[in-house]
């Protein structure tokens, strides 16, 4: 009997995001495999985390790298690093920032910063987070001897009435404070791993490792300048500082790198094309249920590159409700719905093929139906 079964949880078909609350994403068999490889012996640690990140560094085309438990940690460890640099005495005594020059992180104060619960995560060093009014000039005014760092979240969702990353990016890559890029769920497209910081001047950028990586749930990466990451990763175990709550085993770091390098090496057009692929074959069952209003983008929902479907449901069916509906289904379903505060129409549904294999598609467009026909 499987693990689930033995603990009789029904495994759910994912057609909406890589959610934490799902488990994120599948690992490849191929980092599965190098985790119970890694498993088999001991080895130096320390050594084994600057070879690993050196490796990451190199296949994401970047100066330094540090991979971590996540993304939250890596924005925690990012934190520290502005905050402290490579100061031992100053991160032994975080959260604690009171004898810091430097404590004050800022972000800006967007409509949808509350839907983004990451960015507290930060606070958890000690920093003081000041809210800015969402401008360039005012973020650039309101940098003073007190800024640590500045922290900025991409997405087309998150960042409505806000300047954009790029253009923040190229406004103030040069103003002489770090600038931290938390794109944890901004790929594909892969040279997102470099985009933010060789290309735009970020100082950091932080990805998360579970989602569209696919490596071990529990894991995530810092790259980005040198001296910074060093930091980040002095700050992280096995040293005794903050970052000693988040230990990566030898069996993830096997496990991300592995992915890492499929990710790097196949998550371009053939991937973008097995999901187009899959979300046409999706519409076509779709509307042999009886939905016509269907729309396939080029665009996920956070402005990545990946194919989208969106299926308007009829009148009086909602997006939530269907979720509702095929997640109680003897082989639950996933469907991707819009929280009201995005202002989409409430019966509108997205379906996303990152986490879909062949065999899901059917059952996923029958759940549907099933919603619709209820
Ligand atoms: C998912 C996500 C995180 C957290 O990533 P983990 O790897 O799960 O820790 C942080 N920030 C954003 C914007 C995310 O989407």
């Amino acid at each position: 009997m499987g693990f689930y079964e033995r603990l009789n949880m029904p495994t759910i078909i994912n057609a909406s995001e890589t959610y934490t609350a799902l488990g994120g994403s599948l690992m490849d068999p191929r980092a599965v495999a190098a985790m119970t490889e890694a498993a088999k012996g001991f080895v130096d640690v320390p050594e084994l985390i600057k070879r690993v990140d050196e490796k990451a560094a190199e296949l994401t085309r970047n100066e330094a790298a540090h991979v971590t438990t996540g993304a939250s940690a890596g924005l925690v460890l990012s934190a520290a690093a502005c905050l402290c640099g490579s100061d031992e005495a100053a991160l032994k005594r975080l959260p604690d920032c009171s004898a810091l020059a430097r404590k004050e992180i800022l972000l800006y104060r967007g409509e949808y910063l509350d839907l983004i619960p990451y960015w507290r995560m930060i606070a958890n060093t000690g920093a003081s987070l000041v809210t800015v009014e969402p401008s360039i000039d005012a973020l650039r005014s309101a940098i003073n001897a007190k800024t640590a760092a500045i922290f900025l979240f991409p997405g087309t969702l998150y960042e409505k009435d806000v300047p954009d990353c790029e253009e923040t990016l190229t406004a103030l890559a040069a103003c002489g404070v770090p600038i931290v890029v938390d794109a944890a769920a901004q790929l594909p497209p892969v040279s997102n791993l470099w985009h933010y910081t060789r290309d735009l001047g970020a100082s950091l950028c932080v990805f998360s490792g579970g989602k569209h990586i696919r490596g071990p749930q529990s894991t995530g990466l810092i790259v980005g300048k040198r001296a910074l990451v060093d930091a980040a990763r002095l700050a992280a175990c096995p040293n005794p500082f903050l970052g000693r709550a988040f230990k990566t085993g030898k069996e993830e770091l096997a496990g991300f790198l592995t992915a890492l390098e499929i990710f790097v090496t196949e998550g371009g057009d053939a991937l973008f094309n097995r999901q187009l692929r899959q979300l046409e074959r999706l519409a076509d069952l779709l509307r042999e249920e009886g939905i016509q209003q269907l729309e396939i983008t080029n665009v996920g929902r956070l402005g990545t590159e990946q194919p989208l479907l969106h299926a308007l449901l009829p009148q009086g069916k909602t997006g939530e409700g269907c979720n509702q509906f095929t997640r109680k289904l003897p082989h639950p379903v996933d469907i991707g719905f819009y929280g009201k505060e995005f202002g989409k129409p409430e019966n509108l549904i997205f379906l996303n093929a990152y986490n879909l294999t062949d065999e899901q598609v059917e059952p996923v467009a029958r759940a549907v139906g099933a919603y619709v026909r209820a």
